[in-house]
């Protein structure tokens, strides 16, 4: 069968519209996900959150700190390589949905000389007993990374200081202009997401005495095997505690001094790749460190210190 010139012509016409379609479809799809990420990245209480203190390296929590108030919104969504981005979105979308009655529980917690610290845990139960903190990772499972069998070290002390943050809580705080609450370990002069201290009703937090907690995080492989698997473990709550603490400590003395903690070296750095150099010259002594960081240090003015 030949064509005539009209159908070749036609037919060149079709695949060239196919190709537009494509790239609109899937520049929507990258947009979609970049927009979603972005949004709630907008929703985070500016601050210190838990989240910085779980790496065995302070100096790299002290940096995002910093970064994060130097940086006015700044959002990093559209940096991410497609596969970040999908692995991230499915992430955030299972976090959505609720598993216990206490769903994304929003804390507070301050120490003298530490900067005050947020903290939303996933879920939790609180039976006569005991209290269960649950916490949601998607993995990227491959041939030789299945699912674990233990909770990764960083994961493991996010849901340990969650609980710490939980059972120090003495208030539980609502802001009726946010149509926010969350617990806190002291009574707030405002509110912590929009300063206004008259929309703010404060009660009593629920007492977690005389209760043992476990931790469990929900690991959903999204790699190669997409299954899920929970992997509990028991808290030590004072150990934790002395833990939290002592970081928090170090990062007040870091803000007052302004000399960073120290850091440690590893995998984890790549999730903070902006602070590598600068962290490297520092350790060797270099007067200029500070002129590769993405945001300028001196400029820091903090409140939350006392
Ligand atoms: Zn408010």
């Amino acid at each position: 069968m030949t064509l005539t010139e009209d159908q070749k012509a036609q037919k060149e016409a079709d695949k060239q519209t196919l190709q537009d379609i494509k790239k609109y479809g899937e520049a929507r799809f990258i947009t979609m996900m970049v927009n979603y990420m972005d949004s709630s990245v907008k929703t985070r209480r500016k601050g210190l959150h838990v989240s910085n203190l779980v790496y065995p390296s302070l100096r790299k929590g002290y940096f995002e700190y910093l970064d994060q108030l130097n940086n006015n919104g700044r959002t990093n969504s559209a940096g991410m390589t497609e596969e970040s981005l999908i692995t991230l979105f499915m992430g955030q979308k299972f976090h959505e949905e609720s598993l216990t009655p206490n769903h994304e529980l929003g804390m507070e917690y301050k120490i003298i000389g530490g900067p005050l610290v947020y903290g939303t845990l996933d879920d939790m139960i609180m039976t006569r007993s005991r209290i269960v903190i649950f916490d949601k990772k998607t993995m990227k499972t491959t041939r030789t990374h299945p699912l674990p069998d233990y909770p990764n070290e960083h994961h493991r002390t996010q849901i340990e200081y969650y609980s710490v943050m939980l059972k120090a809580a003495k208030f539980i705080v609502s802001c009726k202009d946010c149509n926010k609450s969350w617990l806190s370990n002291f009574k707030p002069e405002a509110c912590s997401w929009c300063n206004k201290p008259e929309a703010l009703s404060i009660g009593e937090a629920p007492s977690c005495e005389g209760r043992d907690f476990f931790g469990e995080v929900i690991y959903i492989g999204v790699g190669l095997t997409r299954k899920s698997k929970g992997v509990p473990f028991k808290i030590d709550v004072n150990k934790a505690e002395m833990s939290l603490n002592e970081k928090l400590i170090a990062i007040g003395k870091a803000l007052e001094t302004g000399i960073p903690p120290s850091a440690e070296y590893g995998w984890w750095d790549d999730y903070a790749s902006e602070f590598y150099i600068a962290s490297r010259l520092l350790d060797a002594g270099e007067a200029n460190w500070r002129d590769y960081l993405p945001f300028d240090p001196t400029k820091q003015v903090d409140s939350n210190v006392r």
